[in-house]
Formats: C-alpha cells, structure tokens, sequence
C-alpha cells in the first residue's frame, strides 16, 4: 500500500494492521538487505504478487518495537498523527518481495531494502535489524487490490520496465509471476556493479544494467541522463500492444515516461509510471505534499 493521504486516513477492508517479526537478514548485493519477517497474523496476509507494496511502521530512533496507540482501522491515523515527533513510529512504503508458506506451516514475507545511509529512518532501522524486532504494517488482506500497479490490459503484446535500485525488488517479482515467453525489455539502474541481482523469469527477458556513474554528484540530471542514454540507443522489439512499467525516482520516472511516449510512440495509457520516492525529498515531505493536494498530477496513476 502506498502512503497516499486517503489511504492512511481510511484503509479498506483491502488493507488491515499486521505485526511482523524480524526472522533474520540476508545481505543480497552492496546496497540490498532481505529482511524476512514472519508473525501468527501473517496467516491472514494475502499478498497480490507482482509490485505488491505495503506501508511500514518503523520504530522512532531509541525504541526496539513500533508502537501505536490504536490499529483501529477508524481511529488509528489520528491517534499517530497525534503522537509526540518523538515517539511516532516512521510510515514508509516498501514492496512484497516474497510471501510464502514453510513446510513447518508458518507464513513469512520477504523485504528487500535498500540501505541508503545511516540517517535516513527505514535505511538505518534496516541496516540494525536484528531477530525478534517487532514492526507494524499496513498489508493486504486480500489478493485484489489496488496497491498492485502492474496491470497489463489483455491484449498485452509485450512489457517495457524501468525500475531502479528501490523498485528492483517489484520488477523481479513482476518477472519471476510473467508468463513463460512474455517478450520484455528492461533496464535496471543500480548504484553499485554488485547491485546487478540474479534474477529468474520464465518470460523472454532482456535486460540491461544501468550502473550509476561515479558519485552521483550531479544529481538529478546526470541520472537522468544517463538513464535516457540507454533507453536512447537501444532497439525495441516489434510490438502492436506494448505495455511500460516505470518505477523508481520520481524525476528519472517522468523523463522515461516521456521518452517512451514521447519518442517511442507507446499509448500514454498504457503506462504505468510511480515515483518510489524523490531526490532531496523524505517520505514525510511527500506525504505532507500530498495531504496539501500538491502532489504531482502528471498522471493519476502515479502516486507521488
Ligand atoms: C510503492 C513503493 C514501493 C517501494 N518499495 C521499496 C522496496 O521494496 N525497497 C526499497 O528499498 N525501497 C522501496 N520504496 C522506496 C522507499 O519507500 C524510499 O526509498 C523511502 O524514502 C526510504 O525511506 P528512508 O527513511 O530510508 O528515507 P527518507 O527519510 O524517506 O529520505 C531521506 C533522504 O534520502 C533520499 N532517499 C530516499 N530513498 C533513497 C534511496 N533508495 N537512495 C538514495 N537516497 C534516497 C530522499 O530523497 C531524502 O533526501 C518503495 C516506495 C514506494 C512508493
């Protein structure tokens, strides 16, 4: 579930209160994490597949477990939004890597995170994650619902994707659920050359690695650039029906947008584009944008 204001003010019967339970970690690659939770209420945790997201409720800085006053799905958002800075737990959307059932019977959920620095909430509370940390979550409680953006129309003749660091762990669920022989052309950006995960598909997959050039120092645009670079000199299979899944930062997700219906010629309806989340922006700033009604409408599938 993404974070949007009218979520968090009224989750459906879609979407209820989960407790997960740190089982162990698993370091992936040089900027991945796998935190595999589990926890008696994930019995009930009914995940959709594909870019299945949910939101997290991670502890303030100094407390080992999340707290809140209420998971009333009525009264809960104002009892947080109450709650003194210091001791309101972190809401941050992340995706479903994984969810499955032991042969012992117990569910458990897999989350990749990408581990970004030590200040950044969800980046640091990651990094120190230990067994038998108690978080909370907003998830899906039933497997139709709308926090699985990855909706191709039937006609689908092929899918473009575009992720970077934050939605890959999306994009190779998304590849591992396709049907066998699906053409797909994709492009993963990463910080880092050990960022470049082993990834399994039944589908006829082509990928491209985009490795993020040195520092990053020139922020946005040099992403952007070098982004649209690769996009720019590659050949795309023929295709009557193409369906683009773009996710990832938000400004590298509109410039690839735009290149694929701007310059490629795909239907802007058949784009699914989200911003994962902004340079120089913290989730709360987005978040406080979008209370304010001043998130970025460029298409109302995207939500941020
Ligand atoms: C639907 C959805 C699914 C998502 N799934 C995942 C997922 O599976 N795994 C995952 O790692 N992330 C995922 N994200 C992205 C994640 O929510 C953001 O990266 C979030 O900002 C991380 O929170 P934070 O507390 O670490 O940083 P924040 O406090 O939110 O941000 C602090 C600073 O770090 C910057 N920042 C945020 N993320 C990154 C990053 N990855 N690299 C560099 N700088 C960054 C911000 O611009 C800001 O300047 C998802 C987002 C959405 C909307």
């Amino acid at each position: 579930m993404t974070a949007t204001a009218s979520d968090a003010a009224a989750p459906t019967a879609h979407f209820r209160f989960f407790a997960l339970d740190v089982l162990r970690t698993r370091r992936l690659g040089h900027s991945f994490l796998r935190v595999t939770f589990g926890g008696e209420s994930l019995a009930d945790f009914r995940s959709g597949g594909f870019d299945q997201s949910l939101s997290l409720f991670l502890p303030p800085a100094g407390q080992e477990h999340t707290r809140l006053p209420s998971t009333d799905e009525d009264t809960w958002f104002a009892a947080w939004r109450a709650m003194p800075d210091e001791e309101r737990p972190v809401m941050r959307s992340y995706t479903v890597r994984e969810q499955r059932r032991t042969p012992e019977g117990t569910d458990e959920v897999d989350i990749d995170f990408v581990l970004h620095g030590d200040a950044p909430p969800a980046s640091r509370w990651a990094g120190r994650a230990v067994t038998g940390r108690r978080i909370l979550a907003i998830g899906p409680a039933v497997a139709q619902n709308k926090s699985v953006r990855f909706q191709p129309p039937p006609a689908t003749d092929a899918i473009w994707m575009y992720a970077d660091e934050t939605a890959l762990p999306a994009a190779a669920a998304i590849l591992e659920a396709l049907p066998a022989g699906t053409p797909v052309r994709a492009w993963f950006e990463v910080p880092h050359e050990d960022d470049r995960l082993a990834l399994t598909t039944p589908a006829d997959a082509d990928i491209t690695w985009i490795v993020r050039a040195g520092t990053g120092a020139g922020g946005g645009r040099e992403r952007v650039e070098q982004v649209l670079g690769a996009l720019r000199t590659a050949a795309l299979p023929a295709a009557e029906a193409p369906y683009a899944w773009l996710a990832g930062e938000a400004g590298t997700v509109r410039a690839v947008r735009r290149h694929f219906v701007q310059e490629r010629g795909v239907d802007r309806r058949a784009v699914r584009f989200t911003g994962y989340w902004r340079l120089g922006a913290s989730e709360e700033q987005l978040l406080a944008e979008a209370y304010a009604g001043q998130a970025p409408s460029e298409d109302p599938t995207s939500d941020l």
